[in-house]
């Protein structure tokens, strides 16, 4: 997620609407904190909101005024109080509403309580129990406008590597990406290490993410002309069992941070925590990241491009059928000499000096991708 995109180059934010979670919502209460400690910027309205940041990367604002007009992209909340939520949403300009639901009371919703529903770009937030009676014809929500929960329980405190969280930003990412329209997107997949910010094997620790020079003003410069950006990374140290799930969330959360100032926006972030030999399609080159991020943000893979330090980037690019750039920062000048040998599905289309050159190269042409 997760960074969200919003549309006409603006930041996305996320307003809660903390009085529609209250007793009963605790799950979307904590998933939603839980967004805010992966660094997603939340504005957190009225009552029910967390009242300490539970890590430095936490982006939680709260207030106890309505945001003006542009305030929020997407508005959070619940069918306790769907009015509230879709009002809130409204003045904030959102586009998009995702909210808890309880499937059986969808039946005795009221004109009105339908009519907010079917105001904004809503989704569906449902226990995995009850996706079968939200999708009944009694109920009638269209089946890819619901999301569930995931199967493990809720976490007793907010949680940044818990399952749900990732089914909320999934949700609002999934959300944001119906704004663009009907066609598909081409977008703009990134390696983190090496090529976004400085390598430092298996790093950990947010202290030690170090934006490599130019590569801010070279993400603004591709928000800009309208590409989404998505991170794509392999983290084998959670398989290695050298740090936790809740590192890397937290390492990602430090490079939002350390980009927002710059008006950059990360649209998605997907990481494969697996051991190398683990046999799943996630882990570089597979493409199962790339696939799923094209699922849900509306993506072309083959209009698309991959960039990174190593070849396996290249040859995740190549299996996507993505224009496939090598960079030479992190290993990426050592990856470039061991081509000699290298069979085709390894050979980078074009190399450049560091992902500002890319760019650069990328804005310079009229599209990017395959497109043959
Ligand atoms: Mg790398």
């Amino acid at each position: 997620m997760a960074r969200l995109r919003g549309g006409g180059g603006r930041d996305v934010r996320l307003l809660v609407q903390g009085d529609s979670l209250g007793p009963g919502m605790e799950r979307m209460l904590l998933a939603a904190w839980g967004l805010a400690l992966r660094g997603h910027e939340v504005r957190w309205l009225g009552r029910n909101a967390p009242r300490a940041a539970a890590s430095p990367e936490a982006r939680l604002v709260r207030d106890h005024h309505e945001p003006d007009r542009r305030g929020a992209d997407i508005v959070i909340g619940s069918d306790r109080a769907l009015g509230a939520a879709a009002l809130s949403g409204w003045r904030a300009g959102a586009h998009g509403m995702v909210a808890a639901l309880d499937p059986a009371r969808r039946k005795a919703w009221s004109p009105l309580e339908r009519w907010c529903w079917s105001s904004l770009d809503s989704r569906a937030m449902v226990e995995e129990t009850a996706r079968d009676l939200a999708s009944a014809p009694a109920s009638a929500l269209e089946p890819e406008r619901l999301e569930s929960w995931s199967p493990e329980a809720p976490p007793e405190a907010p949680e940044i590597a818990h399952p749900d969280v990732d089914r909320l930003e999934r949700a609002c990412e999934r959300s944001l990406a119906r704004r663009r329209g009907e066609g598909l997107s081409p977008a703009v997949f990134l390696d983190r290490d090496g090529t976004l910010v400085v390598e430092k094997g298996y790093l950990a620790d947010p202290d030690d993410i170090e934006l490599i020079p130019g590569v801010p003003e070279a993400l603004y410069a591709l928000r800009q002309a309208g590409y989404p950006i998505e991170v794509i990374s392999n983290q084998s140290g959670v398989g290695r069992g050298l740090f936790p799930l809740s590192s890397v969330h937290r390492a990602m959360g430090r490079l939002r941070n350390l980009l927002r100032p710059y008006g950059v926006e990360i649209d998605a972030v997907h990481f494969c925590p697996h051991l190398p030999d683990s046999g799943c399609g996630c882990r570089k080159p597979g493409i199962e990241l790339l696939e799923r991020a094209a699922r849900d943000l509306r993506l072309s893979l083959r209009q698309s491009v991959m960039i990174g330090d190593k070849l396996l980037d290249i040859r995740t690019g190549h299996r996507a059928r993505a224009l496939s750039i090598l960079v030479r920062t992190g290993y990426g000048r050592d990856e470039e000499r061991s081509l000699g040998g290298a069979g085709i599905e390894a050979r980078p289309d074009h190399a450049f000096d560091d992902l500002a050159a890319a760019v650069s190269w990328i804005l310079a042409r009229e599209r990017v991708g395959r497109w043959e």
